[in-house]
């Protein structure tokens, strides 16, 4: 039941006594109910009445409190006693009723809320004789209103974005701080994912992982990033939480976005000082070390090696004194940029400062890889630096040091490397060294043989030696296999597993190739004229093989000598087929339709399956000589080349066996039945003419 407010309520006892006492006492239940109390204020007795519900509110106790309409503004807030006592005065100035809402103190210091409503009853002249009137404690629900006053306030002035959705993820609200960092208003996003907000910067991985930790721990944090309604992007620290009822049903999710772009921008702001050099961008000389020291376990684990190059430019020091330093300063902005791309993406390139600067090669694999680096660098500054139409001249001068052959640690390999580049100084600057005097020695004679390679054939260098193949069961020579040696006009004889893996590399393999083929098939002719026919084996690079016109060229050769191809052998590493089988199998294919003899060198080396051994055309396997080296000692190397031979002669093919020295060698491979020999034992490579004189001359028994 509620009281009606608007209602003047009198009520007489002395008519309807009995009624009236009933109808009171309910309706005081009533307002109690309801924390409602009413009062009379008799303006002729001036005495106040008060029912015991407003001296609840007030937390006054009816007998220690005489009511006056002076002690009841006693207990009204001091900041509101004015504004009630003039809403009182004027309504009954006025002859109105009036409604206020204000604040009182109760007796035990406690602050409440009441809505007050009153009305005033008038003689016949118009005089005030009693005003009544309701108090309502609304300090339950004034507490309640102020509390989410408050909490809408901070969650408007907060300057984290919050967002919230519904337990399906659809969003239900945002506060402005969310709105200002991600560009989007609150109508914008009403309704939709938190998926607006994605970069595609994190995979599914991170997702998924981010709603197991807030299904498993209610709550995920860390950081993301995200995408404004601009399109930029932009780092958040995410505190995301599921919030459930008292019943542990899930009600919503709670995301608290604190934008930290700017953070991170001026943390990378001091990592870029700290670690960067500010004139040219390079990593400086703390980030190089940490570089450098990082890539060691890893090298160390896989067994690879790593180059450090220090590079000092030559002249900088005239250029500085001479032009000044801003013209140094571009000046070695115009250097680092010139080396930068001389360089491949994954290696280190720092400036140490000064015209010091250095570089890591990763993973080397020859000295040759380095040496062509530090090549181009060189190479580079044998043209001027160019700034502003001005010409200057440098010139670089580099130390290489290696891990882990010179050094270990990065001190050890800084110093090697210093050392090396002090020793180019000295030489005459403008070049490189090695800390290693063996690299030195390695990396000049490669140079020296692939330059004077080019000119070998030229310069009649170059000649073919042959070394017999002999037919135990014949007791003859039946074939050859062409060698080729180089008589350098300076160092002298030099043996063809110095200069062939050059020559594979720079591509002169290709050359040299057709040349041996022209003159072992012209000297092999010579003895078919004489009646002898004899086979003759050449080898063949890969390289060769994998050049396109190869096939037609050798064909071109052999048909303008006139030699039948069944008499021509070619030899093929093992290890050079089994490097891509495939593609070995259609070029092998093609050799032998065109009537050429095909031969596998090295045989056990190369890890061919007896199913690609089927397929290949090869009419000859031939045993390496790391096998025949120990065969009449070790019962392993006899077995395997036992086992080689089986296996051959049931493939169909025939077995020679390369490198026999000794009578022992050749009595055991005749044991073996393998009668096919080559080797020291009947003869080392000859030239041309011994060899023929070996030839006719040859008797065994
Ligand atoms: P290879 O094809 O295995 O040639 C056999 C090598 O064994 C030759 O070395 C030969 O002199 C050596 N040899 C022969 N009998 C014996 C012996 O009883 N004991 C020992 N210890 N060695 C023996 P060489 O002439 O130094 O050739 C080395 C390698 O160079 C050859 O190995 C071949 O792979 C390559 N090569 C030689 N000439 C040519 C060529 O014209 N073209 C190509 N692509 N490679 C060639
Ligand atoms: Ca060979
Ligand atoms: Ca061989």
């Amino acid at each position: 039941m509620q009281l009606p407010f608007n209602a003047t309520v009198t009520v007489d006892l002395s008519e309807q006594e009995f009624y009236c006492k009933r109808l009171y006492s309910g309706l005081l239940q009533a307002q109690a109910l309801a924390n409602i109390g009413h009062w009379e204020l008799d303006l002729i007795n001036k005495t106040l009445y008060w029912s015991d519900e407003v001296y609840r509110i007030f937390g006054l106790v009816p007998q220690e409190f005489y009511a006056t309409y002076e002690a009841f503004l006693r207990y009204v807030h001091p900041d509101d006693t004015d504004m009630v006592n003039d809403v009182y005065t004027t309504s009954l100035k006025e002859k109105h009723g009036y409604f206020v809402e204000h604040r009182i103190i109760r007796q035990n210091g406690e602050i409440g809320f009441v809505e007050e409503r009153c009305e005033h009853e008038f003689d016949a002249s118009g005089k005030p004789i009693r005003s009544i009137g309701t108090v309502h404690d609304i300090t339950g629900r004034k507490n309640a209103e102020n509390e989410l006053i408050l909490a809408s306030a901070v969650f408007e002035k907060m300057s984290d974005g919050v967002l919230i959705t519904d337990p399906n993820q659809k969003i239900i609200t945002v506060n402005s701080a969310f709105s200002k960092i991600s560009g989007y208003a609150f109508k914008e996003v009403k309704g939709k994912t938190p998926n607006t907000f994605s970069s595609g910067w994190h995979d599914n991985a991170f997702y998924q992982k981010l709603w197991s930790d807030i299904n498993k721990k209610g709550q995920w944090n860390g950081e993301v990033i995200d995408r404004r309604k601009n399109g930029e992007l932009y780092t958040a620290e995410l505190n995301i939480i599921a919030l459930h009822n008292k019943n542990g049903i899930l009600t919503n999710y709670i995301s608290i976005v604190n934008d930290i772009s700017e953070k991170k921008e001026k943390e990378s702001l001091i990592h870029n000082l700290a670690y960067f050099d500010s004139l040219t961008n390079l990593p400086n000389r703390v980030l190089f070390q940490e570089r450098v020291i990082s890539k060691i376990p890893a090298l160390k684990r896989d067994s690879k090696k790593m180059a450090l190059l220090f590079i000092d430019m030559d002249n900088f020091k005239n250029i500085n004194d001479t032009f000044g330093h801003l013209t140094g300063d571009r000046f070695l902005i115009e250097v680092a940029k010139s080396i930068k791309s001389l360089l491949r993406e994954q290696d280190t390139f720092a400036r140490l400062g000064g015209d010091e600067f250095t570089v890591i090669l990763d993973d080397v694999k020859s000295i040759v890889d380095i040496a062509s680096v530090a090549d181009k660098i060189i190479d580079r500054f044998k043209n001027p630096v160019m700034i502003e139409d001005r010409e200057f001249f440098t010139g670089a001068s580099i130390g290489i040091s290696i891990y882990p052959d010179d050094a270990q640690s990065y001190e050890e390999l800084m110093r090697a490397a210093d050392t090396a580049m002090y020793h180019v100084k000295e030489s005459g600057k403008n070049s490189y060294q090695f800390y290693t005097q063996s690299m030195n020695e390695k990396i000049t004679e490669r140079m020296l043989i692939e330059n004077d390679l080019r000119n070998a054939i030229n310069k009649n260098e170059l000649f073919l030696e042959y070394q017999p193949k002999v037919n135990l069961e014949t007791k003859s020579v039946y074939g050859m296999e062409a060698l080729i040696r180089w008589n350098h006009s300076k160092i002298g004889l030099i043996r063809p597993d110095r200069f062939i893996g050059i020559s594979e590399e720079t591509g002169q393999i290709l050359q040299i190739g057709l040349w041996v083929a022209k003159q072992a098939i012209s000297d092999t002719k010579m003895f078919h004229d004489e009646g002898n026919k004899l086979t003759v084996s050449i080898n063949v690079s890969s390289k060769q093989l994998d050049d396109v016109s190869f096939v037609d060229d050798i064909c071109n050769i052999v048909d303008d000598i006139g030699l039948d191809k069944s008499y021509i052998e070619l030899e093929i590493t093992e290890s050079h087929i089994m490097k891509n089988v495939d593609k070995a199998l259609i070029i092998l294919n093609l050799l032998y339709a065109k009537g050429f003899k095909l031969s596998i060198d090295d045989f056990g080396t190369g890890y061919s399956s007896l199913s690609y051994l089927k397929k290949l055309p090869a009419k000859t396997i031939k045993i390496d000589r790391s096998f025949v080296l120990d065969i009449d000692k070790n019962e392993d190397d006899r077995s395997i080349v036992s086992a080689i031979i089986a296996m051959a002669r049931s493939l169909g093919k025939d077995v020679i066996a390369e490198g026999s020295e000794t009578k022992e060698h050749v009595d055991t491979l005749k044991f073996l039945s393998c009668n096919q020999i080559q080797g020291y034992y009947f003869s080392k490579p000859l030239k041309i003419d011994k060899f023929r004189e070996f030839v006719y001359g040859f008797k065994w028994d």
